[in-house]
């Protein structure tokens, strides 16, 4: 066959009305498909805390395949983990997506914005080294950790449109300790994900160093996934593109 009749076949095939697709059965929890699924790798109960995570979230990051966030949010109890996702969160409002109950987060995220236990995870040049703050051993309380989810530039521009984080302060993870525990999702990939981030931050500020490969361990194993079904991903990857070359 040459190419115009290949071209033909596949004209014709894809003529052929498809069956409803098969959809691969989808875990309720992390949306991901069964065979992948990182749910078995979660804690058994909610991990007991006294700081909270806040996670700001980009609406684009929603869309990625790589989603970090739920990990943390199916690994905390409900009332040490808030999620608000938009484009811009100043004075304390959330703009540019639908938020249910949005006047109730509202009043929630001013109240995180306010507190003086609140911190940034964000490397701003007035960034002060994590560990030098005292462990919630040493004052009791617990801290607001405040993450930005989203692509470095999705995370800038969240910072830049709101003043409110700017008054926050910032705290940063040393370079020796990111590199320590970075899971390299992307060889391009050098940031932390976000659960990375809040499972050091968090176990640095409860004095609690386990914590990390507890909260860790969800994205070790969706990284054991990838990597094993990287091969495939490559196979088909080339299929697609000689596909595509005999039809043009
Ligand atoms: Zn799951």
């Amino acid at each position: 066959m040459d190419a115009n009749e290949i071209n033909g076949v596949f004209q014709e095939l894809s003529g052929i009305p498809a069956d409803p697709p098969v959809k691969r059965e989808q875990c309720y929890r992390c949306r991901r498909p069964l065979t992948v699924c990182w749910c078995p790798f979660l804690p058994r109960e909610p991990l007991q805390v006294k700081c909270s995570i806040v996670i700001l979230q980009h609406p684009g990051e929603e869309k990625r395949c790589l989603r970090t966030a739920p990990m943390l949010e199916y690994s905390l109890p409900k009332e040490n983990f808030f999620l608000f996702r938009g484009r811009r969160f100043s004075s304390g409002t959330i703009q540019g997506h639908v938020a249910s109950a949005r006047l109730q987060q509202n009043e929630k995220l001013k109240n995180i914005f306010m507190s003086p236990y609140t911190v940034l995870c964000y490397p701003g040049p007035e960034a002060v080294d994590i560990e030098t703050l005292l462990t919630v051993n040493d004052n009791c309380t617990g801290y607001n950790i405040i993450v930005l989810d989203g692509t470095w530039p999705q995370a800038k521009s969240l910072y830049a449109n709101c003043k409110e984080l700017k008054k926050i302060k910032q705290i940063q993870i040393n370079s020796k300790v990111a590199s320590e525990y970075v899971i390299r999702t992307q060889p391009t990939e050098k940031c932390l994900s976000t659960v990375e981030t809040a499972a050091i931050a968090l176990a640095i500020l409860e004095g609690k160093p386990n914590l990390k490969d507890v909260l860790l361990s969800p994205l070790k194993a969706l990284c054991n996934f990838q990597l094993d079904h990287g091969a495939l991903i490559h196979q088909s990857k080339e299929f697609l593109n000689k596909s595509a070359a005999v039809k043009s």
